[in-house]
């Protein structure tokens, strides 16, 4: 069943990343009356802001901080085959060291939903360690990556989030096959499940960090994760 879903992710090689042009963007903190632990950053208050690494500008580009941009041209096929699930925030790039104009990039925007990780993968709310006043939440223990994704939870979207893994990029089989027939650069199509398993515990943030506000409400309010 699993085999349906693919994830989009960075090229192995990191050398095309790009990075957050730092003191143009900025993060929301959050801090917690009961513990200091649970600082974190919140949501971004602005639109990205990147710093190119010199030479040419592939279809995709990865941000350090796992951020999914495209090209004007990958936007433009995606809408013409009317995928859905995603929108796109502006970008504002410049090359490092070079007054060139980059192409223009957009961010992807999930806004697709496969709700809640399966709890047959084993992961888990950690409500010990999880906060009501600050909202911190903290999971444990994805045992079973080929059991994450409930496919009746799927919205049926092209492209979709997983709670609590809102980095992760999962799309269609349609997405995939677009990207391969264009010869799209800077992406990696690989199975959904094919990461490792998740001994250590982790804190995803909330919704509302990653998905556009009405969105992130809507689905994020009635399981506790807005
Ligand atoms: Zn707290």
């Amino acid at each position: 069943m699993q085999g349906e879903f693919w994830r989009l992710e960075s090229p192995s090689s990191p050398a095309r990343r790009a990075e957050w042009d730092h003191g143009r963007v900025e993060l929301e903190t959050i801090t917690c009356p009961v513990s200091e632990g649970h600082q974190r950053s919140g949501r971004r208050l602005t639109d990205l802001s990147v710093v190119l690494p010199r030479g040419s500008v592939e279809s995709f580009v990865w941000t350090w901080q796992s951020e999914c941009l495209m090209q004007d041209h990958v936007l433009g096929l995606f809408r013409s085959r009317g995928f859905t699930g995603f929108e796109v925030k502006p970008v504002t790039a410049r090359f490092d060291g070079s007054s060139e104009k980059p192409p223009t990039l957009w961010e992807l925007v999930l806004t697709g939903w496969a709700g809640m990780a399966s709890s047959a993968s084993g992961l888990r709310l950690d409500e010990a360690k999880s906060c009501a006043v600050c909202g911190h939440l903290t999971y444990t223990g994805l045992v079973d990556p080929g059991h994450l994704i409930d496919k009746e939870k799927w919205d049926g979207s092209d492209f979709f989030m997983v709670w609590p893994f809102p980095r992760l990029v999962f799309v269609t089989q349609r997405v995939v096959d677009a990207i391969r027939e264009n010869k799209l650069t800077g992406v990696r199509a690989v199975r959904g499940w094919s990461f490792e398993p998740v001994t250590d515990e982790f804190s995803p943030g909330r919704l509302s960090y990653s998905m556009p506000e009405g969105r992130a409400r809507e689905l994020g309010e009635p399981l506790g994760i807005y």
